[in-house]
């Protein structure tokens, strides 16, 4: 029985200093890596892109006549291309910072978007 017992906690030993690096561990995510301002345009970008691809299936599908659709596709080409041009870095911005790899990252980046090395 003890050593049944004196078994049981070992393997509960085991599986604790096997679990508590995976439990314990930080998760970088994209979000530390890249400014609030850089995530907010991207999102817009990939929102606009995908309401502009909608448009288009439901024309393909039937679902839009022909008024609709150019209404609609206009609407969304003008905010998509809103969305396309904020989301670019504008190059030679006093506040950019170019890595010595050669890509100029927008300003509070904490990681170049070149090459994924952390910026001084
Ligand atoms: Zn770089």
């Amino acid at each position: 029985m003890t050593l049944l017992l004196t078994a049981g906690m070992l393997g509960l030993l085991a599986a604790g200093w096997v679990v508590h690096p995976i439990l314990s561990r930080r998760w970088v995510s994209l979000g530390d890596a890249v400014p609030a301002s850089v995530m907010d345009r991207e999102a817009r970008k990939r929102v606009a892109l995908a309401a502009l691809k909608d448009v288009e299936y439901d024309r393909a599908a039937g679902k839009l006549d022909d008024a609709d659709y150019e209404e609609m596709r206009g609407k969304l080409e003008g905010e998509a291309l809103a969305a396309l041009r904020a989301a670019e870095p504008t190059p030679g911005r006093a506040s950019d910072r170019k890595h010595t790899c050669g890509f100029v990252n927008p300003a509070g980046s904490r990681f170049c978007a070149g090459c994924g090395k952390r910026l001084p």
